[in-house]
């Protein structure tokens, strides 16, 4: 099982009112992958632009940091799965999914944005992007990795 896991409007709330806010709730979804240590993360943000993967993985515990495999490509340089697909997030995570040769491991993605996803997808959690993860996402994070 994979998270694809965005930044901005899930590990903290965007707009940030201050940059103590930065980051903020990434011990609760720490918290939360703690009890499912097969889940392997993927960063679906676009933070992986600006940040190499080993400064993306020292945001988090060396615990959880070591958990993460890799980024998705950007859009941009798979253009025949967006064709597919249609929908640009989600078209990066199938384009991870193929180029680490695993297109049917099971997964599921948390964001705020769920436009950028096939429409009613089952194993999408969608965060309210002026708070970030919550009880209430973190639940259903947790029921999808379950599931
Ligand atoms: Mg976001």
């Amino acid at each position: 099982m994979i998270l694809f896991l965005d930044f901005d409007g899930v590990l903290h709330p965007e707009p940030l009112y201050d940059e103590s806010q930065l980051f903020c709730r990434i011990p609760m979804l720490e918290d939360c992958l703690r009890s499912f240590p097969e889940v392997s993360i993927v960063i679906s943000s676009t933070w992986r632009d600006m940040r190499t993967l080993g400064e993306l993985r020292g945001l988090f515990s060396q615990e959880i940091g070591s958990r993460i495999v890799g980024a998705t490509p950007s859009w941009r340089d798979i253009p025949e799965i967006v064709a597919t697909i249609g929908y640009q997030r989600h078209a990066e995570i199938e384009g991870w999914l193929r180029q680490a040769g695993v297109p049917w491991e099971k997964w599921v993605a948390i964001d705020d944005k769920p436009w950028l996803f096939k429409p009613f997808l089952s194993n999408l959690v969608v965060c309210d992007t002026a708070v970030g993860l919550d009880e209430h996402s973190v639940q259903a994070l947790r029921s999808k990795l379950k599931g």
